[in-house]
């Protein structure tokens, strides 16, 4: 029950411990470490003096790496999903999914190890370039710090993990505090590899404690963070000049033209707004549908949610169970009715019964309530009516945010359009904005934030260029 944080290939304890509960039965599930500042810096000191041995491993090497934690998670699949199932409440079936992709992306990392080049450089097409013959490196730029949230903690951990090993770096990952057990059951199958002792460390503990200590250490010289825009707008302020990737939130958007086959759109517009609970930074949150399918979508859209199966997160029929916190039931309930307030219309859910939010959708929906302008974060989507896409594309680009946006329509030009008005880092053309796979580029504009996570986009981020010129004469 008492759990330790993982530190040079070493399980600690410390003075402090926190209940860790589940989102669903409330119960206690595991005491966590909560790590002082100066345990925080002793796993950097760590981190910081591995660096050059992790530095000199092969490319050949940290690809075997990759390929065994890669294994370590095929054999470990269902134990892995359960542990997310367990600390998040993330239903089963969609946690076992969530470690197919990790398995994923720790292969796709494998592979990008043995491809990171850099290239040559024509230093003769300079007038006083004769004679230079000149080239880049990409080099492991040391210790990342990886802050991550609870949403997909094996996947988005290994988003930062996966990469930061392929490029050589060293790592110390803080993870979300509802969602550690994940973290440090990849410590363990870490444990289990060639990947040198103090290069991969877990500490675990509050954001405020942990996640500063990483953020202001000069010995860190890259944040990894993935998170809430307030949070991620702090790490900006206080991390100095060292290289950040904010992988922040959003209101994602989706257009639904005239002349479509509603019964394809539909029920992937059922998962994109309501798998895991609407806790997905690409969850589809605002739906803007043409006057002529408005209401046959909105028919069959409500129809369909009304179908998905709630319950405990470990039935497998389960699609939607407790969100990650009861006050985070609440908040949503009181966006919810703000806009009603506000002139909004529920057509399903809006209430929370045995525990469970709902799964909601929302008509008529003003673009000032929190629902449509916020990050909603919660099982809550709105279906406003367009009668121009021109329309829509404003619609969306009225946001803070711009994470990923999407458009179903049969005209060519009209897809063409919204893949160059939309503003926002990908454009799904017949698809959901939820629409993810592990090695496309992928992180926003606005406040969604900077940086491309995507194994090779990431690692080129954990990499320096070095620049090499060679004088011939
Ligand atoms: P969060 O509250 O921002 O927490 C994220 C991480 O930051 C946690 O590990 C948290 O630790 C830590 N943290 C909190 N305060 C900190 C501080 N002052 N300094 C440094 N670290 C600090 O986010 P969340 O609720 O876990 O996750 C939901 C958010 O993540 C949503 O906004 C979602 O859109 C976003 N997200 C984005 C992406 C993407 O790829 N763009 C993917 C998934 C999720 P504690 O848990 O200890 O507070």
């Amino acid at each position: 029950m008492k759990k330790q944080y993982y530190v040079n290939g070493e399980w600690k304890s410390t003075t402090e411990y926190a209940d860790l509960l589940s989102p669903h039965t409330k119960e206690v599930i595991a005491q966590i470490p909560q790590a002082t500042h100066e345990e925080v810096e002793a796993a950097i000191d760590i981190a910081h003096e591995t660096r050059k041995q992790m530095a000199a491993l092969t490319a050949y090497e940290r690809a075997n790496i990759l390929e065994h934690i890669t294994q370590l998670f095929i054999e470990n699949r269902k134990k892995a999903a359960e542990i997310i199932s367990l600390e998040a409440a993330k239903p089963i079936k969609y946690a076992l999914a969530e470690i197919d992709r990790t398995i994923e992306t720790y292969k796709f990392a494998a592979e990008e190890a043995k491809r990171i080049t850099g290239e040559m450089i024509p230093m003769d097409a300079a007038k006083n370039g004769a004679n230079r013959f000149g080239y880049t490196i990409e080099q492991p730029i040391g210790v990342i710090g990886a802050i991550t949230p609870f949403n997909f903690p094996q996947n988005l951990v290994a988003h930062k993990v996966g990469p930061a090993i392929a490029a050589g770096n060293t790592i110390v990952l803080k993870p979300a505090s509802q969602t550690p057990l994940s973290a440090l059951f990849l410590a363990e199958l870490i444990d289990q590899t060639e990947l040198p002792k103090g290069v991969f460390n877990v500490v675990t503990g509050s954001g405020k404690t942990v996640g500063d200590a990483l953020v202001k250490s000069d010995k860190v010289k890259m944040i990894t963070f993935t998170g809430s825009p307030a949070v991620g707008k702090g790490i900006r302020d206080s991390a100095g000049l060292k290289k950040l990737a904010l992988e922040l939130g959003s209101n994602s958007g989706l257009i639904i033209d005239k002349n479509v086959d509603l019964a394809q759109i539909v029920p992937k517009c059922v998962m994109g707004a309501f798998s895991n609970q609407g806790q997905i930074c690409i969850s589809l949150q605002r739906t803007y549908v043409m006057d002529e399918v408005y209401e046959e979508f909105l028919e069959q859209f409500s129809t369909l949610t009304n179908k998905l199966v709630i319950g405990h997160p470990d039935d497998e029929s389960t699609e939607i169970s407790a969100m990650i916190h009861p006050d985070e039931q609440e908040r949503a309930l009181s966006w919810v009715k703000e806009a009603v307030e506000q002139g909004s219309n529920i057509v399903s859910g809006g209430t929370i019964e045995k525990g469970i939010f709902l799964p909601t959708i929302l008509t008529n929906v003003s673009a000032t309530s929190k629902v449509s302008c916020q990050e909603v974060f919660a099982p809550i989507v709105l279906v406003n009516r367009i009668s121009s896409i021109d329309e829509g594309i404003a619609a969306i680009n009225d946001s803070d945010f711009g994470l990923q946006a999407g458009i179903f329509t049969n005209d060519i030009l009209t897809a063409f359009k919204a893949s160059k008005e939309l503003e926002v880092g990908g454009v799904m053309i017949n698809d959901i904005p939820t629409y993810r796979v592990d090695q496309m580029p992928y992180g926003g504009v606005k406040d969604s934030g900077t940086g491309k996570e995507g194994l090779k986009y990431t690692i080129h981020e954990m990499t320096e260029t070095k620049l090499v010129v060679w004088n011939q004469q």
